[in-house]
């Protein structure tokens, strides 16, 4: 009998022999460092395709990332050395579940991973959450990020307050491009529609609105440094919320979690530094608030339907608790009630994803693919990575850490699989279908001449890159021999 290693060297032998072909849904941060991943093994050999709704790629990080974050789009440059690779096809402009199934790809393929991200917002569930002008954090986001479905984007910033429900780093984002000085924002790749509205807003005042407390603020201190250093723009805390955190307290904490608290309860504590003074102005034209401790109740709307108000319920710390200053602790409702008049809801409560096809295993209250290191649960040969396996938590660099994790259970289950258990087909079965589905997939030598012509159109105005919101458009812009 062959010993278990000879047996492996020979698998291995055999699976080298034999190209396996993955197919990736999603091209965002999952997809591309689990394809990355993928490649840099040397036990199996791996034919990727990395299949995209969109024209272009990169998912959050090209119409999510804010625009006056450009050091995190660097990412595109890693991701796009990804899909230069000879043995990597990128598939844009293809719906996964509506062009082609999921069941057809796992036919075609050896291996399928869904790493189609968070598209859905969450819900407040409060009464007049659908008037006028409550908008997801993730619909504004998309349109001034020039996402196609938000271009259209029906937001009004012809009033005076805005308030956004949420305290995560997307909820600091949404509130810097508000209060952002217009020039500032100018020379960044924020869409030409977006920058017209942000020049005629009459935005003054942007309240942030989180139900717990100061140790349980979800943004992260580069934001809040960031909140703390706008031109025309103070920011406002109320000493109440911090009443009981002590300095032994703030020192006790954890990294990162210490720093952040530092700096909260510094600019709560001592106010403003030499340099935030004259930064801010003395009239300064705008201010954003922190409100803490506070759960969104009911919004009320005027006669045309449009936000007028939020009521907000008054939380407390529960006391006395295990947990107390700690960021476990939880809150208890106080009874008590304000009235926030405003004109614009923005909601920043989360994201989820969706199913995109039945017969794939999800889990809707998480509204995630339930999964083991990446491998989707009593399936064989289906593996998802992303926000769609962990949820939407974190940053890229968790997000890449958990795919490479993925890529690393792939690697294993192919470096085992026997040769009978082999694709059938690859993209050659899938091309054929697109054929007779007139789906028309876009290459990234197509991408990359989409990507010239932004970049054209961004140099007539000084700025990276025009995005272009429509996507007839990015097709138009394919050159025929590409
Ligand atoms: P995504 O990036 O969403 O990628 C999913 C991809 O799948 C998309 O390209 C999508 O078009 C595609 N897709 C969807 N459905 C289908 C389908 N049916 N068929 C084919 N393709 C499909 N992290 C940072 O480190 N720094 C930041 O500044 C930062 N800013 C952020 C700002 C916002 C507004 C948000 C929401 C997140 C931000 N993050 C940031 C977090 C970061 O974007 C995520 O960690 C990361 O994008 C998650 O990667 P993903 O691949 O799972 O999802």
């Amino acid at each position: 009998m062959r010993s278990l290693i000879t047996r492996r060297l020979l698998s291995t032998v055999a699976n080298k022999s034999k190209v396996k072909h993955v197919a990736v849904v999603g091209s965002g941060p999952a997809g591309f460092y689990v394809s990355q991943h993928l490649l840099k093994q040397k036990s199996v050999d791996v034919q990727v395709d990395i299949y995209e709704r969109l024209p272009a790629p990169f998912g959050l990080v090209r119409y999510g990332v804010a625009p006056d974050h450009p050091d995190v789009k660097n990412v595109e440059a890693t991701f796009t050395k990804v899909a230069k690779d000879s043995r990597v096809r990128f598939v844009g402009n293809v719906a996964v579940g509506q062009d082609v199934k999921v069941s057809e790809l796992r036919s075609a393929y050896d291996a399928v991973v869904l790493s189609y991200g968070a598209a859905k917002d969450r819900d407040l569930g409060i009464p007049r959450e659908n008037s006028k002008n409550v908008i997801s954090a993730r619909n504004f986001v998309g349109f001034y990020n020039g996402l196609p479905e938000a271009s259209g984007l029906d937001v009004s910033l012809d009033c005076e307050t805005a308030v956004i429900i949420g305290l995560g780093n997307v909820a600091i984002d949404v509130a810097r491009v508000l209060v952002t000085p217009i020039d500032e924002l100018k020379e960044t790749d924020i869409t030409e529609a977006a920058l017209e509205k942000l020049s005629k807003s009459r935005i003054k005042r942007v309240f942030l609105v989180g139900r717990r407390g100061p140790i349980q603020v979800a943004f992260t201190i580069k934001e809040l440094r960031e909140m703390l250093h706008i031109k025309g723009c103070r920011p406002c805390f109320d000493s109440k919320d911090f009443q009981g955190l002590t300095s032994d307290i703030v020192s006790g904490l954890q990294r990162p979690r210490k720093r952040l608290t530092e700096l909260l309860f510094k600019s709560v504590r001592e106010g403003p530094t030499d340099k935030q003074l004259p930064l801010w102005g003395e009239n300064h034209s705008k201010e954003w608030h922190l409100k803490l401790l506070r759960s969104p109740l009911e919004i009320h709307a005027d006669d045309s339907d449009a936000v007028e108000a939020i009521t907000l319920g008054i939380n407390r710390l529960v006391p006395g608790s295990k947990d107390e200053w700690t960021e476990a602790q939880g809150v208890e409702d106080t009874g008590l009630k304000e009235r926030l008049d405003c004109g614009l809801i923005l909601k920043s409560i989360g994201y989820k994803s969706v199913k995109v096809e039945d017969g794939i295993p999800f889990d809707e209250t998480k509204g995630i693919v339930p999964n083991v290191d990446g491998k989707v649960e009593a399936t064989d040969g289906l593996y998802c990575a992303g926000w769609l396996a962990t949820g939407p938590r974190g940053v890229i660099v968790d997000t890449m850490t958990a795919a490479y994790k993925v890529g690393q259970t792939i690697t294993n289950d192919l470096e085992n699989f026997s040769d009978t258990k082999t694709s059938v087909g690859g993209y050659e079965v899938i091309a054929n279908l697109f054929k007779e589905r007139n789906v028309t997939p876009v290459s990234f030598q197509d991408w990359e001449a989409i990507d010239e012509k932004e970049k054209e159109l961004g140099e007539i105005s000084g700025k990276p890159r025009e995005k272009i919101t429509d996507v007839q458009q990015m097709m138009s812009h394919i050159k025929d021999d590409s």
